[in-house]
């Protein structure tokens, strides 16, 4: 008999509260040589790890083989956890029954499939406030600048569809934004694309972790996300949508598993059609994907009203505590009102980002991120810098400092950023 996926046993069956995670308050050493508890407010650049995913990896691991490739129990066990992973991810996305699912490493990768799978001639249209996973990997783009509003985001797409040659359209944005949190007007942006014949991609790396996402509602062709900001481990991601693109371009990479017959001394190959093997050749991250499905799992059942309530309450809590200290400036785009995810991004009057972010680790035990965030165009934008300046805006700063949060953060752990930030703004 062909062994079934382990049952969900691991994934805690009712989560009612905001579900534990891995290393939660770890002790960190400050400069004077104490301990004190880390208040992790980096989730954005990566989450840390869910306790119920800790333990689906723990129960995978006796029955640890590849996929597809073997008769052993093991082998049997495994591939069948790898595809139920895309059954998950399927309803966690609310994609279609038909949609592909392609599992790749992370965002990056996921963009640059999508890239090398968009037919030639395609104009694809993408606004330059995009993190550089899905700023940089087209070949040829029309690239929009930073729009004012949720609605000049959907002007200035329609325009530029509108003006789009003939052939292909692709339009490509972000679901919410790594630097400012804002959350873009998807459902508006993909009617608008629709209308030009165009498809939507979707970079919904820094969405899916604080909110639910429906492709199928938002009529979205394509979504990309990455498994290590969804509180799994490092090394796979996901890239699901349309097939027929995906199904007519080359391999992405060639190889085994790709093949589905190889002749004439390796001369000749056929490569499988379906969009998940073609892509997918090599031994696949298969832990790694059966930790990012564990993570849906573990968020679905949780339900995501409880979360985004909880998340909103910190997030409001972070920003009013911040904008009390004189100096402190938040980076945003649009106006108060539009809705956020737990991403703050700041400057601090005579501090370098650098210098600061170093400052909350070693006197505080917080840790941040600072710089561009990969999103070195829009990041100048909003610190009001230019290309002639070195990218430096009039007050000097050339990068910011950006806190991030989820379900593990409480308000102890935004407090103590406030009264570090309030502490450290009043030395200059
Ligand atoms: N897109 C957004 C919005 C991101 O925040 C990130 C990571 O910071 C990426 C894409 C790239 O993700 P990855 O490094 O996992 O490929």
């Amino acid at each position: 008999a062909t062994a079934a996926a382990p049952s969900g046993a691991a994934v805690s069956a009712a989560v009612s509260a905001a579900p534990a995670v891995v290393g939660a308050d770890a002790p960190v050493p400050l400069e004077d040589g104490r301990r004190v508890p880390y208040a992790n407010l980096d989730y954005a650049a990566s989450a840390p790890c869910l306790s119920a995913v800790q333990e689906a990896i723990t129960s995978a691991l006796p029955y640890y083989s590849s996929v597809h490739r073997g008769a052993g129990y093991a082998s049997q066990v495994t591939t069948a956890a790898y595809e139920k992973a895309r059954e998950t991810v399927r309803d966690f996305l609310g994609a279609w029954r038909r949609a592909s699912v392609v599992f790749t490493r992370n965002t990056t990768d996921a963009m640059n499939l999508l890239a090398h799978c968009v037919p030639s001639g395609t104009t694809v249209v993408v606004f330059e406030t995009e993190h550089h996973a899905t700023l940089l990997p087209w070949r040829r783009a029309v690239r929009l600048p930073a729009p004012s509003s949720p609605a000049e985001a959907v002007a200035a797409a329609d325009r530029a569809l509108a003006e789009a040659p003939g052939g292909p359209r692709l339009l490509v944005v972000t679901a919410a934004s790594n630097v400012t949190g804002e959350v873009w007007p998807l459902a508006e942006l993909s009617a608008v694309a629709h209308r030009h014949g165009a498809r939507i991609a979707v970079d919904a790396a820094q969405l899916v972790p604080h909110r639910p996402l429906d492709m199928t509602a938002l009529g979205l062709d394509y979504v990309a996300f990455s498994g290590h900001k969804l509180y799994a481990p490092f090394g796979a991601g996901v890239l699901a949508g349309r097939s027929d693109w995906l199904r007519a371009a080359d391999p992405y990479l060639k190889g085994g598993g790709a093949s589905a017959s190889v002749e004439d001394h390796g001369n000749r190959a056929l490569w499988h059609a379906d969009p998940e093997s073609r892509h997918e050749a090599g031994t696949p991250n298969v832990l790694g994907v059966i930790a990012l499905a564990a993570a849906c799992e573990t968020l679905a059942a949780t339900g995501w009203t409880p979360l985004v309530e909880r998340e909103e309450r910190l997030l409001a809590r972070l920003r009013s505590g911040l904008a009390r200290i004189p100096g402190v400036r938040e980076l945003t785009l649009w106006e108060d009102g539009s809705p956020r995810v737990g991403i703050v991004s700041f400057v601090v009057d005579g501090w370098e980002a650098r210098d600061l972010a170093l400052a909350l680790s070693g006197q505080y035990g917080i840790g941040v991120r600072d710089g561009k965030f990969c999103a070195h165009p829009f990041v100048r934008h909003l610190l009001g810098a230019s290309d002639a300046t070195g990218g430096t805006c009039s007050d000097g700063q050339s990068s910011a400092v950006r806190a991030s949060f989820g379900v593990g953060t409480t308000e102890a752990h935004i407090d103590r950023l406030i009264d570090a930030v309030a502490r450290l703004a009043r030395e200059r």
